[in-house]
């Protein structure tokens, strides 16, 4: 396979050098722009594989360069944040970015958001109905779940939230993209919905005590379900 792309748009020269020398030696191929205008014009000039878009850049600030890029590319999106600024990360995924890491992020982290995104964006042309990670299992044309080969019962709204998450698994998805795809445009206002539903998910994925948290809370944010597809 060859080594996939990765742009890179950050004013930072500091930050530019850690990560070109942290995914090259992974064996990512590293494209750099310094700026937002660059940034899209590498973007359609080199087709990356994924993005890392710093959200603060000196000319065109990331929200915009989202907007800009979602018009026509659906290359898998990582943005670059600062700690603490929780409605930062809510708008770049709302706009369509895919994920974030907030500065300062270790590498092992880095590359497994990337590989996460990778992993998804390969994916989605198989379409296999059948998602399975550990002893978790969705299937999706049958509308069953299973837990260690035992069925978990779930109401209507309670498996369209899931399969929402396991649709996106690996990524956090916002209350808002949550709360949009499973009770519609007029609702994403009722976060608190979404805090008894995921109670209530959580208790039935749940078979035992010692069995691991197949949901992580991303506090105001959103949720993520943890562990990719199975592949
Ligand atoms: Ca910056």
């Amino acid at each position: 396979m060859k080594s996939p792309k990765i742009l890179l748009i950050e004013d930072e020269s500091t930050i530019r050098r850690f990560l070109k020398v942290s995914l090259e030696s992974n064996s990512f191929e590293i494209l750099e722009a310094v700026n937002g205008k660059e940034g899209i014009s590498m973007a359609g000039s080199y087709r990356p594989d994924v993005i890392l878009l710093d959200i603060g850049l000196p000319d065109v600030d990331g929200f915009e360069i989202i907007k800009k890029l979602r018009e026509w590319s659906s290359t898998p999106i990582i943005v670059l944040t600062v700690h603490d600024r929780e409605e930062e990360k809510v708008h770049a995924l709302d706009l369509g970015a895919d994920d974030y890491l907030t500065k300062p992020f270790g590498v092992p982290e880095l590359l497994a958001r990337i590989r996460v995104v990778l992993r998804r964006s390969s994916a989605e042309d198989g379409k296999d109905p059948i998602f399975r990670s550990g002893q978790f299992e969705m299937d999706r044309s049958a509308h069953v779940v299973k837990v260690s080969g035992k069925e978990v019962h779930l109401t209507s709204t309670e498996y369209d939230l899931l399969a929402v998450l396991v649709k996106h698994a690996g990524k956090v998805v916002t209350h808002r993209m949550l709360l949009k795809e499973v009770w519609g445009p007029y609702s994403v206002e009722h976060v608190q919905y979404l805090r008894v539903y995921m109670g209530q998910i959580r208790k039935k994925l749940k078979n035992s005590d010692k069995a691991p948290e197949l949901i992580s809370t991303e506090p105001g944010v959103g949720y993520r379900f943890l562990g990719g597809a199975s592949d």
